[in-house]
């Protein structure tokens, strides 16, 4: 890509969730291309592994500490942006799925329907140790049930990130679904 880089900035870092020992940097540019548009590149680096990532986002995208919740409604939101930092905590009420911070923790760098398809298939494996008979087996076919009708856009819901530490970031694709709440920023280790 030509253009011109400015403002590099380092926004946030943790512990690289694949090696477990290095640190991973994002980096912030903001560029300049030719024909005067702007641009946000984010750049996700480890020092000790290979694990690297970049991503294009608008420029107005907010990374700071708050909770962050998209009302999910039909097929469109499905390719919303997510990001979930290891400090970010993801869950959809409505399905009773959470995922907890932790460096450990999947990387949620994807749109809604990757986080839909990656539940589905945790809450599949779960299904499929059950025994007939175990109580259980209703609620879970129900969430599953529910998870396959929300891929379609005919289920809706509710994706919230709650990022005590900052880092992770909702591109929707439409505003009006979009809400903000800051939070004040912790110290992390
Ligand atoms: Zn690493």
């Amino acid at each position: 890509m030509s253009g011109e880089k400015r403002n590099s900035e380092i926004v946030y870092s943790f512990k690289c969730p694949s090696c477990e020992t290095g640190t991973i940097d994002i980096v912030k540019s903001i560029y300049d291309l030719p024909d005067g548009d702007k641009m946000l590149i984010l750049k996700f680096e480890c020092g000790d592994c290979n694990f690297h990532k970049n991503d294009i986002i608008p420029l107005t995208t907010n990374m700071d500490p708050g909770i962050m919740t998209l009302k999910v409604t039909n097929e469109n939101d499905l390719k919303s942006k997510i990001y979930r930092s290891p400090l970010g905590k993801l869950e959809i009420p409505e399905l009773e799925l959470i995922v907890e911070p932790g460096p450990r923790a999947d990387f949620y760098y994807t749109n809604v329907e990757g986080v839909l398809y990656r539940f589905e298939n945790a809450v599949s494996l779960y299904r499929k140790n059950l025994t007939e008979g175990n109580p259980e087996l209703d609620e879970i076919e129900d969430i599953l049930n529910n998870l396959r009708e929300a891929l379609l856009g005919n289920f809706e819901f509710t994706l919230k990130i709650t990022d005590s530490g900052g880092g992770s970031y909702i591109i929707p694709k439409d505003k009006s679904t979009y809400k903000f709440e800051k939070l004040e920023r912790k110290k992390s280790e």
